[in-house]
């Protein structure tokens, strides 16, 4: 029973965060609050009982429409609760329920709200940044006082990826945003100089094959705004997940 019971406990809880992901998406860039306030269609301002406002059930419910004016509810909505619900079931299956998990639930969380707020206005809020390298901090804290990890790993992590971000920003003022190099220096503490590493060479080639395809499927040119934020995100996904098989697999090339 309870081993059925907790990867649904996990999928439910995954979604209602989600929700407030949702929340976070759409107001912080409006510079609205989002402690406090109903939630209300933003076509006809009617306000949203709690039975219309369930994640992803509602949305098939309610078939993706407003259940008083009819307006298309955004798909954002349902995939940003499915998205973040399926993040903590894979980092369930890698860490199980332990602190580590629940610090990189909470990571993974907010790389959804920075991916999906750079993806629509190229930018990256200081305040998510900020939040991130609080959290590492006390990640940090944890893993060198119960898990005996060295504490310069979390140092190291800090500059590893964001000085070479800054250095490409300083030759190409153009490329790079100072939002990816705050983001890479904060989740760097978080998560290690090993895999921050990893996460900016997986996070580049995604955004290089997101590229060849925008240039060649899209008929964009090498011009068109490509946000690096969400490729960085699902490159420190991707290490998060799998960084350490990854490394081992890539040391043994070479030794
Ligand atoms: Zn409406």
């Amino acid at each position: 029973m309870i081993i059925i019971a907790t990867p649904v406990l996990i999928f439910i809880f995954g979604l209602l965060i989600g929700s407030f992901l949702n929340v976070c998406i759409f107001r912080i860039p409006l510079k609205k609050t989002i402690v406090k306030g109903r939630s209300y269609c933003p076509s006809c301002n009617s306000p949203i009982p709690w039975y219309c406002n369930i994640p992803l059930f509602s949305y098939i419910f309610l078939k993706g429409r407003c259940r008083n004016c009819k307006e298309k509810i955004s798909l954002i909505y349902p995939t940003v609760e499915l998205l973040n619900a399926v993040l903590y079931l894979l980092i369930w299956k890698v860490y199980g329920l332990t602190v580590p998990a629940i610090f990189f639930a909470a990571l993974f969380s907010i790389l959804v709200i920075i991916s999906f707020i750079d993806f629509k206005y190229q930018i990256i809020p200081d305040g998510l940044v900020l939040t991130i390298l609080i959290l590492g901090v006390a990640n940090g804290i944890y893993q060198t006082t119960v898990l005996n990890v060295p504490w310069y790993n979390w140092v190291v992590g800090f500059f590893a990826a964001s000085v070479p971000l800054l250095i490409l920003g300083l030759i190409f003022p153009e490329g790079m945003g100072g939002g990816d190099i705050k983001l890479m220096a904060a989740t760097g503490l978080f998560i290690g100089w090993k895999l921050i590493l990893l996460s900016l060479f997986i996070g580049a080639l995604y955004g290089g094959i997101v590229s060849i395809f925008v240039i060649l499927v899209k008929k964009g040119s090498l011009k068109t705004a490509l946000p690096f934020g969400p490729m960085l995100s699902l490159g420190i996904v991707t290490c998060v997940l799998t960084g350490n098989q990854l490394l081992s697999w890539y040391l043994s090339i070479f030794l």
